[in-house]
């Protein structure tokens, strides 16, 4: 057979060939209420001024500043209070010579008004107010647009829809607002030896755990997830499995049979399903065994069964296409550096992959690895919360090593 794509390709090779040629999906229109998570499928240029009027941002008298230049403790100056502006309402007539509004927070400033005084400032009773120093034109007035203003481009497609951003799109009043659709993602599982979770266990059998943490991931990142019916060893099989989930799926990850055993067939399965292969192993540890493909404009990522394995490669490999998939202009993940809390006495002639805790020591953030971890487990990842990243070409490393590491949940939000 010959063979026309890389093997063993490099960590931001490999990365690099999933990205290419993903394109954000359509896009659809959501309620605000809907919109937390969703990411923005156009600019927003704001179309009116927040806050909309001067106003004043607390209760006080509303009052010209020349009056009362000369106020002091021993010559205090008395204005007359015309009326009483609560918030929503608006002054009936200009504030004049002598003047005062009493005004509450939120009240539009009156015409004619270029200060306010907070009451704990002044005496005063109903029809009267007394002040005892002066105030500089303009304090204590909250200038329409001093938040947002009318005409400025508030955010960019691509933005994460977080619950600060769907606040200002409230305040703009935005009801609806365009984003991507979330990016459907169908997972077939493969192997023999794998049951449903609902099944008893047979002898030789294991549960399908990959598929549920898989998932579960992908929904945190936005995505519809969709677990396909466990596929056997089985190249015929998991090529018709492939085939009905490209039918509408924009992405379709594998697991399992991606290696060189006699039972690994989902790289020839995906190539009799018409998909080109990007790339098949990356210079990495664990998720070495991993395929990129694609077919038309799906993506298509076999991922290694054993989930430790499976999770490394879904980060460092798959993540960033799927960011772009699902519309996202900040698609490479953020990258921290943290301080290694015991030292790591492996080498690493690859990239490796460490599973991590976050643990912020005096205001230093310290990279906690787990001794308890392998390939091959479900467990390890549960307790973590960074995925560490080793550098290939790095020896063992000494406590107090820095370590970069992206989040391993919630990523960018
Ligand atoms: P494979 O990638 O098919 O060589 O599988 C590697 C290891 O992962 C084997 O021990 C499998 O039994 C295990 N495994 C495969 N698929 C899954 C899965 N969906 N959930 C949990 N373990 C799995
Ligand atoms: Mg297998």
């Amino acid at each position: 057979m010959t063979q026309n794509y890389p093997v063993q390709v490099e960590l931001t090779e490999g990365k690099d060939l999933l990205l290419a040629g993903v394109r954000p999906v359509e896009t659809e229109t959501v309620s605000l209420e809907n919109g937390f998570g969703r990411i923005l499928a156009e600019d927003i240029r704001a179309r009116e001024n927040i806050p909309p009027f001067d106003r004043s941002p607390l209760d006080g008298y509303a009052l010209r500043a020349r009056d009362i230049a000369l106020a002091s403790r021993e010559a205090p100056v008395t204005l007359t209070v015309t009326e009483e502006v609560p918030a929503g309402a608006v002054a009936g007539a200009p504030v004049g010579a002598m003047e005062a509004v009493r005004i509450m927070t939120g009240a539009p400033v009156p015409a004619g008004a270029d200060a306010v005084v907070k009451y704990e400032d002044t005496c005063f009773t109903e029809h009267r107010v007394t002040l005892f120093t002066p105030a500089a034109s303009g304090s204590n007035i909250v200038r329409a647009g001093e938040d947002v203003r009318a005409g400025d481009i508030v955010m960019e497609a691509g933005d994460v829809l977080n619950p600060a951003r769907i606040g200002v799109l409230a305040g703009l009043g935005y009801p609806r607002v365009l984003v991507y659709r979330r990016p459907l993602v169908r997972i077939i599982s493969t192997g023999d030896e794998l049951v449903d979770i609902a099944r008893d266990l047979a002898p030789g059998k294991i549960r399908n755990s990959s598929a549920y943490m898989i998932q579960a991931f992908l929904q945190s990142w936005g995505m519809d997830a969709r677990i396909h019916p466990i596929v056997g060893d089985d190249k015929d099989q998991i090529r018709k499995a492939l085939e009905t989930c490209m039918e509408d799926a924009d992405c379709v990850l594998t697991t399992g049979g991606v290696s060189v055993g006699d039972f690994d067939f989902v790289l020839p399965a995906m190539e009799a399903a018409g998909a080109a292969i990007l790339f098949w192993k990356a210079r990495m540890k664990p998720g070495m065994a991993t395929i990129g493909a694609r077919k038309g404009k799906t993506l298509l990522v076999g991922l290694s069964g054993n989930p430790s394995a499976a999770v490394a490669a879904l980060f460092v490999l798959c993540l960033p296409a799927l960011r772009r998939l699902c519309g996202r202009r900040d698609w490479e993940l953020p990258v921290i550096q943290a301080v290694l809390a015991e030292a790591y006495d492996k080498p690493s002639p690859g990239g490796r992959v460490l599973p991590g805790r976050l643990e912020i020591r005096d205001g230093t953030p310290f990279f906690i690895t787990q001794k308890h971890q392998a390939n091959g487990m479900i467990s390890p990842w549960s307790r973590c919360n960074l995925v560490g990243m080793v550098p290939k070409g790095t020896g063992p490393l000494e406590k107090g090593s820095r370590i970069e590491a992206y989040f391993l949940t919630s990523a960018g939000f």
